[in-house]
């Protein structure tokens, strides 16, 4: 799933704590996919890096203090992937195309070869159609919320969401739901 406008609150390039926020009900969706025994992986573009609006400690600092929220409601994130990219960026070593950058699916692919995870069956969530186009290309079922950005209508197929849920706890519920019909 995507972090920012996902789990936490959208904030222009986050990069202090104590402007880490979680939306209502997101620590709890999260720690009923641990419960199910579900890989919950991160997979967030932090194009701020590449820009110079912060750096490795802060996004470390913002990381403990989102894990800290989210472990107070017994909720935790298996593994983090970030990508720091952007082409326009003012850090040279972050100055790049890559193939991590969403809608690029490289982040997923990394995520699914180092944990052992299977790319089919698996969802991606996010409040972006660029979320929703990078789990597609990877043939992952993509549901978008609407508690970040609006980029109105899908443009193409990829971006076209198989689900959208107000908000994290009810795209949770709708996964659970289609896992538990699969079960039967
Ligand atoms: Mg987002
Ligand atoms: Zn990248």
């Amino acid at each position: 799933m995507d972090r920012d406008g996902t789990i936490n609150e959208e904030v222009n390039y986050l990069s202090r704590p104590e402007d880490v926020r979680l939306i209502p009900g997101a620590a709890r969706a999260i720690a009923r996919l641990n419960a199910a025994g579900l890989a919950v992986v991160v997979i967030s573009n932090q194009s701020g890096l590449a820009r110079g609006y912060f750096d490795e400690a802060d996004l470390a600092v913002v990381q403990a203090r989102l894990n800290k929220l989210l472990g107070a409601e017994g909720a935790r994130v298996d593994a983090y992937y970030f990508c720091p990219h952007h082409p326009d960026g003012v850090v040279e070593h972050y100055t790049l195309v890559c193939d991590c950058r969403k809608p690029a699916p490289g982040l997923i692919r990394q995520a699914a070869e180092e944990m052992g995870l299977a790319l089919g069956g698996s969802f991606m969530i996010g409040d972006r159609l660029l979320d929703v186009a990078c789990g597609r290309a990877l043939g992952l079922a993509g549901i978008m919320v609407r508690t970040g950005h609006d980029d109105g209508p899908p443009r193409i197929a990829l971006e076209e969401p198989d689900h959208v849920a107000d908000d994290l706890a009810e795209a949770v519920e709708w996964i659970l739901a289609r896992l538990a019909e699969e079960d039967r």
